[in-house]
């Protein structure tokens, strides 16, 4: 059985089933992925508050078959809307530590081109996979293309939009 311990963001935080919860997480030192946050509804509980998205935690982990949270500890919040660390989930890859991107993070950047760019996606050079327009407006995050405004409006499925 392995443990881990490390800072991380909390990303998502979801129920699963009748007593469990499961978050996603970008950790410093592992990047990011899913846990379980097990069953007894009295440790979720208390587990619970420290696990909100945009919490800057302490967490230790262990591993059993899959990765459960054992304990967590808030140690600060970061600010930003709703979605942003929901979207921060979406786009990136599990187990992948970047230290670049997670200092970025604790220091309050929310800015989507500056964060695309980290993560190897640069708008600023970037033209609509559609129709080739150089002014992108949304990064689609299924395709990992780039759209202009009228191209975004048009596309399906999840997207950020870049300020
Ligand atoms: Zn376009």
């Amino acid at each position: 059985m392995n443990e881990y311990v490390s800072e991380a963001i909390v990303l998502e935080k979801e129920p699963q089933g009748e007593l469990d919860e499961r978050v996603a997480v970008f950790t410093r030192s592992l990047g990011k992925f899913s846990a379980k946050v097990k069953s007894s509804r009295k440790i979720t509980s208390k587990l619970s508050p420290h696990l909100e998205p945009g919490n800057f935690i302490r967490v230790r982990m262990i591993e059993k078959g899959s990765l459960q949270v054992v304990d967590a500890l808030k140690r600060g919040k970061l600010s930003g809307p709703p979605d942003f660390f929901y979207l921060l989930g979406r786009v990136l890859a599990e187990g992948e530590p970047d230290e670049y991107l997670w200092t970025t993070l604790l220091a309050g950047v929310k800015d989507w081109r500056k964060i695309l760019a980290i993560l190897g996606w640069d708008p600023e050079h970037a033209s609509c996979e559609h129709c080739g327009r150089g002014n992108v407006f949304a990064f689609h995050i299924a395709s990992q293309n780039f759209f202009c405004g009228p191209c975004a409006a048009r596309s399906r499925g999840e997207k950020i939009e870049l300020a």
